[in-house]
């Protein structure tokens, strides 16, 4: 157990992207538990976009910041939680956390299953993708889909699950020909184009030149508005996130046919993961038996030592990462 405690400060609101001088790290002892909590060293970080849009106000500056986080009970002053039990809890962004029983989820046993995947496939980024395809698009065995941002931690996963899900053709796009070619060469889809190439409308009517049926959307922008041109009738869009937005204050609006919407009678649906945890458990039974089986991997790109936490979130956001980015402590 180290000594001393990090813990990472956010200290500026950025316009544009962040960089490394909009953060800092501050030293302090390592925090005591009190009576009736516990202490926590963390074991994994997870580093997400919505932290870019807490930036522009919901973290407060100078002070902790919160993220979703795996560690181990070190010391434990509640009979709760026990030492060396392991925890997800959402005090992030640090090496050690002090937690109360009813802040904290413990991991079910799910004997071959890494820990990792817990952040990535089995937590709030895979339950993203499920909810997105079982409940938000209703996505039927067969139907032709197109996931934006599909090479990330949200688009590997749905990728994956509609592959199990029986989908039919799949589409997705991604900002790298390395990512390009791990969705068709590894992810399973049938094909995938580099959105940097030339406008999405184009891209996305050569590589599914007869529509879809469902667009998982993690972008936005211009990604939507080729989408709806795309879509057959009573087709779904499930609006997962807006990425290409975060960064680019001054995003001009989105174009699209707004007629198209009523004429082919489609259906727009954004949500919350947070409104959907009572799918988690569904989501252990649907994709851990594939995980065991090796019908399901987890894409995760994973960055080594909680001082390279910040480079791991700045990396994510210009597209560093393939699948669910993780920060391990070494
Ligand atoms: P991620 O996709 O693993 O990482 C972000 C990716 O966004 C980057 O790898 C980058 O990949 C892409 N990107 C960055 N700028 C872009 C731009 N201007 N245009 C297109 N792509 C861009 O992150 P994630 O955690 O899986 O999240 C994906 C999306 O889901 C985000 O929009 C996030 O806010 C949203 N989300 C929503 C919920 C919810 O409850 N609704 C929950 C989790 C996540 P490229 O190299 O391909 O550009």
């Amino acid at each position: 157990m180290t000594e001393t405690a990090l813990t990472v400060q956010q200290t500026a609101r950025p316009t544009g992207f962040p960089t490394p001088g909009h953060f800092r790290f501050a030293e302090s002892p390592v925090p005591e538990p009190a009576p009736g909590t516990a202490l926590v060293e963390n074991l994994y970080w997870s580093v997400d976009p919505y932290h870019r849009e807490m930036m522009d106000g919901d973290f407060e500056l100078n002070a902790p910041l919160e993220g979703r986080t795996l560690g181990r009970v070190t010391a434990s002053r509640t009979p709760a939680l026990a030492e060396g039990e392991i925890v997800l809890h959402r005090q992030g962004w640090r090496t050690h956390a002090v937690v109360r029983p009813e802040e904290v989820r413990r991991l079910p046993h799910h004997p071959g299953v890494p820990l990792s995947a817990y952040l990535g496939v089995l937590g709030g980024t895979g339950l993203t993708a499920y909810v997105a395809l079982t409940r938000i698009a209703r996505l039927r065995e067969g139907e032709d889909l197109f996931v934006s941002g599909a090479a990330g931690g949200v688009g590997t996963a749905t990728g994956r699950f509609a592959r199990l899900l029986g989908a039919g053709r799949l589409i997705g796009s991604a900002g790298s020909p390395q990512k390009v070619a791990h969705l068709t060469g590894k992810v399973g889809f049938d094909a995938a184009f580099d959105y940097r190439t030339g406008p999405v409308a184009g891209l996305l009517t050569a590589a599914a030149p007869s529509g879809i049926d469902v667009f998982v959307d993690n972008v936005g922008g211009d990604h939507l508005g080729a989408a709806i041109g795309a879509l057959h009738e009573r087709g779904r869009v499930a609006r997962v996130g807006t990425i290409s937005q975060y960064n680019t204050p001054d995003a001009p609006p989105v174009v699209f046919d707004h007629a198209d919407v009523v004429e082919k009678r489609l259906r727009i649906e954004g949500f919350l993961v947070s409104d959907h945890q009572d799918v988690q458990q569904e989501l252990y039974d649907f994709a851990v038996p594939h995980l065991r089986s090796g019908a399901l991997v987890a894409d995760e790109t994973v960055i080594d030592g909680f001082g390279r936490i910040v480079e791991a979130f700045l990396l994510m956001l210009r597209g560093g990462n393939t699948g669910k980015i993780l920060v391990r402590a070494v």
